[in-house]
């Protein structure tokens, strides 16, 4: 790989905060992506459109440990920061913030952020207490490092939601931008834990996005039953080998509230396990 330039990596968050701090005061525009790491395409589409609206991009990679329930994959999150910090320097980020557990949650911590209704159904009842993580990271980090815009995935719909609820709710100054799911050529939404699918896991994945495709025809077709819609996702996704489906469903765009008739912009989720991987996918379902 030809030799770049590697963003600035900074662990401690009052020199974050001093640089981001700084930008503010010389006029430019400054852009945040948090990451988990283990950067793929869809964490650098992220990163692209924040240098393509901002002066400075600050990319955060934390492996966040309060989102992680006490029976999932926290222990084996892939961790790759030397490759992350060379994708980011050819992508000519300005900083890279990649802060200790204990530097964010030291000893003695102990205020977390109530998440907003939108966070009730799907990944909440899965994940029970996740979100109450995501916020309460996401909140830390939006204080850290003062940006004017956030950027975050479509592939965490519902996280977007609840991170722009507890903005609006909470008075958090900093633009939530929602940017598009970026996706192998076959459809697949990229993910960190894709890499652990088979072969034979990947093909029954690709009933994921098919499912999605499909409702997304029917609705262009005039179909304003979701129901009816579900059943056929559902279908899909068996008729794939897929046995644990944790949900299939058709929400309102905004409330994340289940819909039977579409009325307003909808969105299709879907979580579901192939083999021991879970796999997240969504789509929004426009009403015109
Ligand atoms: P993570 O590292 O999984 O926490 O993801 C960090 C950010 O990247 C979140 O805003 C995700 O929604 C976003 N992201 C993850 N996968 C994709 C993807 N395939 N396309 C677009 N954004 C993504």
């Amino acid at each position: 790989m030809m030799e770049m330039k590697k963003p600035t990596l900074i662990t401690s968050w009052y020199e974050i905060r001093a640089e981001a701090v700084q930008a503010r005061k010389q006029n430019l525009k400054v852009g945040l992506v948090p990451t988990m790491g283990a950067l793929h395409e869809g964490h650098l589409s992220l990163v692209r459109t924040a240098r393509d609206y901002c002066d400075v991009t600050i990319a955060t990679i934390f492996v966040n440990p309060t989102q992680f329930g006490p029976h999932e994959d926290l222990n084996k999150y892939p961790r790759t920061l030397d490759d992350d910090l060379a994708r980011l320097g050819a992508l000519e980020v300005d900083f890279a913030y990649a802060p200790s557990k204990e530097e964010l949650y030291p000893e003695g911590f102990s205020t977390f952020v109530e998440p907003p209704s939108v966070a009730k159904r799907f990944e909440g009842e899965c994940r029970p207490g996740h979100f109450r993580g995501v916020t309460t990271i996401v909140l830390k980090l939006l204080n850290i490092i003062p940006a004017h815009i956030a950027f975050f995935g479509q592939k965490d719909y519902q996280q977007c939601r609840v991170i722009q609820s507890m903005a609006q709710d909470l008075n958090v100054p900093t633009l939530i931008q929602l940017c598009p799911t970026v996706r192998d050529p076959d459809g697949l939404a990229l993910s960190s834990r894709n890499q652990y699918l088979s072969t034979a896991e990947r093909t029954q994945a690709l009933s994921i996005s098919k499912s999605l495709d499909d409702a997304e025809g029917e609705v262009s077709r005039g179909q304003t039953d979701m129901r009816r819609i579900v059943d056929r996702m559902r279908n899909t996704l068996e008729a794939a080998g897929i046995e644990k489906i944790d949900y299939v469903d058709i929400a309102d765009a905004q409330t994340l509230e289940p819909v039977a008739q579409l009325q307003n912009d909808a969105v299709a989720l879907i979580a579901a396990h192939v083999g021991i991987t879970r796999l997240i996918d969504n789509r929004i379902l426009s009403h015109r």
